[in-house]
């Protein structure tokens, strides 16, 4: 099969031909019919994420069809479409494990790096940690479900109580969780890069009650803001304009430092906090949520082939929504 897989850190990916193994035991494998690019994939390559599986094949939001099913699987068939996430294993045994928090397993494994991904033609995947997809949605639009919007989800869950919500980086997971907002009825306050007009409009067009630069101040105090964009210096920023006992969540897996900051920022019992991978009960959550709100993800598509030129436009900020490669049929 064909695959754009990671060569060493900092080097673009590098076209691959790799066998199709067939599933092991538990697993199944799938032809991928499109798989998303999320930061994270950018954060693999950059080596900002350290230890990869060598040569790993990037790419955790994958939508395909089961080909074929490894032994002691049950609840899947031959054709079936799926989805596949970041978690695709936990130990099962650890004290996170073992108290609802397998986002926070001591020995996970991740899909599209310790486990390859779906940035080729076919990918395999711990059937235990697959999803079917609603009918409502395309393949290609699918696919920032899988982590865009399980992450966006799981960062909104903590903030769903607010009222006046700001989103700092306006990029796939942020335009998710904008739909995610406006439904609940919060006002939205999305922030993005200075002069970003393309994801401003988009933005406004979701349902936000402002946009604008980063380095603005919004029109009124936040209640609570979701940080997306890895960019430490957000951090203060985004608390300078949150109400005391806001709560500020950080999205992201990587982030550049932090500067040093006032302890008045924080002072008036606001609150910072992370957002860590997923659970396998955010998924079923929110795969029922999303087509009935309905969440339309906007997506751009590339040839798998093109996934170089994806990604660089993704890091110019060139791009609104998600991209989304596809590869050969
Ligand atoms: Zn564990
Ligand atoms: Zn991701």
């Amino acid at each position: 099969m064909l695959a754009m897989a990671f060569d060493h850190a900092g080097a673009p990916l590098q076209r691959a031909e790799r066998p199709v193994r067939a599933p092991k035991r538990g697993h199944v494998l799938v032809r991928v019919a499109a798989c998303g690019i999320c930061r994270t994939d950018l954060h693999v390559l950059d080596g900002d994420l350290e230890h990869p599986k060598p040569h790993v094949i990037p790419g955790h939001e994958i939508i395909g069809r089961i080909v074929a099913i490894g032994a002691g699987v049950h609840g899947f068939r031959i054709g079936d479409r799926i989805g596949v996430p970041w978690l695709g294993a936990t130990c099962g045994r650890c004290a996170y494990c073992r108290s609802g928090r397998e986002n926070l397993c001591d020995r996970p494994g991740f899909t599209g790096y310790t486990i390859d991904g779906g940035y080729a033609q076919f990918a395999t995947a711990d059937a235990d940690y697959v999803f079917a997809i609603p009918p409502e949605y395309g393949d290609a639009e699918a696919a920032p479900l899988m982590c865009a919007g399980l992450i966006g989800y799981r960062a909104w869950k903590l903030v769903r109580s607010a009222h006046r919500l700001g989103i700092y980086g306006f990029g796939a997971a942020a335009h998710i969780v904008a739909q995610l907002a406006v439904f609940h009825g919060q006002d939205l306050y999305a922030f993005t890069r200075r002069g970003d007009r393309g994801a401003q409009k988009l933005a406004r067009e979701l349902g936000a009650a402002w946009a604008g630069p980063s380095e603005e101040m919004p029109p009124k105090p936040l209640d609570a803001a979701i940080i997306f964009a890895p960019v430490g210096p957000l951090v203060p920023l985004a608390l300078k304009s949150l109400v005391k006992g806001g709560t500020l969540v950080l999205g992201g897996i990587h982030m550049t430092d932090i500067p040093e900051m006032p302890y008045a920022l924080l002072w008036g019992e606001r609150v910072v906090r992370s957002v860590a991978n997923l659970t396998r009960q955010d998924a079923i959550d929110f795969l029922e949520i999303a087509p009935r709100i309905p969440i339309r993800p906007h997506v751009t598509v590339f040839d798998l082939d093109d996934a170089n030129a994806a990604i660089a436009r993704l890091r110019a900020g060139d791009l609104t929504g998600a991209a989304v490669l596809v590869p050969p049929g």
